[in-house]
C-alpha cells in the first residue's frame, strides 16, 4: 500500500446493513471506475457448489457463490477464505459492478460513491426455467431502490453474473 493510501485510510468498511446482514460501505469518496476490492474465496466446481448449497434446505436466502466461468465457482464464505467482498449486498440500482479480469473477480465503482454509502452490485442470479416463480420469491429483494424488481434473480435475457 502506498503512503498516499495509508494517509487517506481504507476505501471501505464492513458493518451492519439495512438491506441484509452485514454490508460494505464507502469509508471515503470512491471515484467512478475505481477497482475497490477482489471477490475472494475458494475455487470449486459446480458439483461441489451444489453439495455445499442446496436451495431447498437453505434457511439463509443467499449464498456466497459467484460464478467465475462455466466450470468454476468461487465460494466466498468466510470459513473458506472469503473476503470483505462477500458481504456486499445486492441492489437493483447498484453503484458497483463485478468485473472478471485474468480469472479474478473485482468489484468496481459504477459511479462516484459518497462516504457512508453502502456498496452494492446486481447479483443477477441465473434463471433455470424451472421453478422460477418460486425462486423469485425465495430470492426476494428488499434493496429499496425505486426500480427494485422484487427479486435478486436476473431479469430475463440479461448477461449472467452470479450463480444462484
Ligand atoms: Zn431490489
Amino acid at each position: 500500500m502506498s503512503a498516499n493510501k495509508r494517509a487517506l485510510g481504507p476505501l471501505y468498511v464492513v458493518r451492519n446493513s439495512r438491506i441484509h446482514g452485514r454490508g460494505v460501505f464507502a469509508a471515503r469518496y470512491i471515484r467512478k471506475g475505481t477497482r475497490i476490492l477482489e471477490y475472494k474465496g475458494e475455487r470449486i466446481d459446480n458439483d461441489e457448489a451444489d453439495r455445499r448449497y442446496d436451495d431447498t434446505k437453505m434457511k439463509r436466502h443467499h449464498t456466497f457463490l459467484f460464478t467465475l466461468d462455466a466450470k468454476t465457482v468461487i465460494d466466498g464464505a468466510p470459513e473458506v477464505g472469503g473476503g470483505d467482498a462477500s458481504f456486499i449486498n445486492h441492489s437493483c440500482d447498484p453503484n458497483c459492478e463485478a468485473v472478471i479480469t485474468d480469472r479474478k473477480i473485482f468489484i468496481h465503482a459504477l459511479r462516484g460513491i459518497e462516504p457512508g454509502t453502502e456498496l452494492a452490485y446486481d447479483y443477477q442470479y441465473e434463471r433455470t426455467g424451472k421453478n422460477d416463480a418460486a425462486l423469485e420469491k425465495f430470492y426476494v429483494c428488499r434493496c429499496g431502490s425505486a426500480n427494485c424488481r422484487g427479486t435478486i434473480m436476473k431479469p430475463a435475457k440479461k448477461k449472467k453474473r452470479r450463480r444462484r
